[in-house]
């Protein structure tokens, strides 16, 4: 009983530059494990990049070539409950063994060990079992290993022996791919114009992600309502926690377009009228400043704009700020009129 979950595969961890160099360390791994010089491998990032999905991917491809294998997943905070179980009931020895005869073993979220001494000893004294006899061991932590304070410090130079990959919040291709992807497997069929939209929207965590396209699946099938941008719109508003906490980009581009009384639309439109290019461009300057999209966010937020002109843009506001008073001043006058929402 190796406690992986069969439904966590290579086969559906999406690739991207995010995630690649773990990915192949770990497949490597897992064609070989102990045997390569990546022991320990550690993976290492925030909460829903993909650590746990892709080291028990490592422990179900090694079990699908060889099942002879002994392979543990465990989670440290399971590994630490079951050590102080150990201990009450009087048989350490059987739970050291336990963990002495696996060939792989996976430990899951070690940061969970920080300040527990007697824990992070026995887990030590295992690691160096494991070790020496060639044995795979696998980790994930929220942070860097030199950034686990309360870790003995023995134990994180042996993290360091191995390999440590991280785990980077996913880029807007692999969003876009992971989107399309859950929503193959549910056979719904959502216009590539709303997938764009929530790739562009929810670029935090794959498991939010994972979240907003349930709801839309689910809201898709419940009400049997075509999903549209407008719909896909007003359901992600209440259930992306920060979509409206923050000025937004429709926010910048309402004030911007208000102050310079020009359409909002013609911010987004082709025109090229003086005075729409100058509000256009005072918005999408205000984007890069006010908000935490990507230069691409930004563009596509301007009628699918590349993102040289967003750059462009905040430069030539820039060089007015610098030449023009007049032109300043009404930057000021901006500035106060979205700080207020921000406050
Ligand atoms: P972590 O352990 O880093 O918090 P998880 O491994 O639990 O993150 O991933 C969160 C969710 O996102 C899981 O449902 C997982 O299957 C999914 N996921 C993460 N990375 C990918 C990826 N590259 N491709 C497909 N699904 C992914
Ligand atoms: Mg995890």
């Amino acid at each position: 009983n190796s406690n992986l979950n069969p439904s966590y595969r290579f086969e559906n961890f999406i690739e991207g530059d995010c995630n690649r160099l773990a990915r192949s360390a770990g497949y490597a791994v897992a064609q070989k494990p102990g045997i390569t010089s990546f022991n320990p491998l550690m993976f290492y990032g925030g909460v829903g990049l993909g650590k746990t999905h892709l080291v028990q991917a490592i422990g179900n491809e090694v079990i699908s070539a060889d099942n002879s294998k002994k392979i543990i997943y465990v989670a440290s905070e399971k590994f630490t409950n079951q050590f102080i179980e150990a201990l009450k009931n009087n048989n350490l020895q059987d739970f050291i063994n336990y963990y002495k005869e696996v060939d792989v073993l996976i430990l899951d979220d070690v940061q969970f060990l920080k300040e527990k001494e007697k824990t992070q000893e026995i887990f030590f004294h295992i690691f160096n079992h494991l070790h020496q006899s060639g044995k795979q061991i696998i980790m994930t932590s929220d942070c860097a290993p030199k950034d686990l304070k309360g870790l003995q410090e023995r134990l994180v130079s042996r993290f360091k022996w191995g390999l440590t990959a991280d785990l980077q919040a996913p880029d807007f291709e692999t969003r876009m791919a992971i989107i399309q992807t859950k929503m193959q497997a549910d056979g719904i069929d959502i216009p590539e114009q709303v997938i764009e939209y929530i790739a562009y929207t929810v670029d935090t965590n794959i498991r939010e992600l994972e979240g907003v396209v349930i709801s839309l699946i689910a809201h898709a099938s419940l009400t049997k309502k075509e999903m549209d941008l407008e719909l896909a719109k007003q359901i992600l508003k209440n259930i992306v926690t920060d979509i409206d906490s923050e000025v937004g980009i429709d926010y910048i581009q309402k004030t911007v377009s208000d102050y310079f009384n020009v359409a909002q639309d013609d911010l987004k439109a082709k025109t090229r009228k003086k005075e729409i290019v100058i509000a256009r461009q005072v918005a999408m300057y205000f984007s890069k400043d006010y908000t935490n999209h990507s230069l691409k966010s930004i563009g596509y937020h301007f009628g699918g704009r590349d993102h040289s002109t967003v750059i462009h843009a905040v430069q030539s506001v820039n060089d007015m700020i610098d030449t023009n008073s007049k032109f300043r001043f009404s930057i000021d006058e901006l500035k106060k009129k979205l700080k207020i929402r921000t406050a």
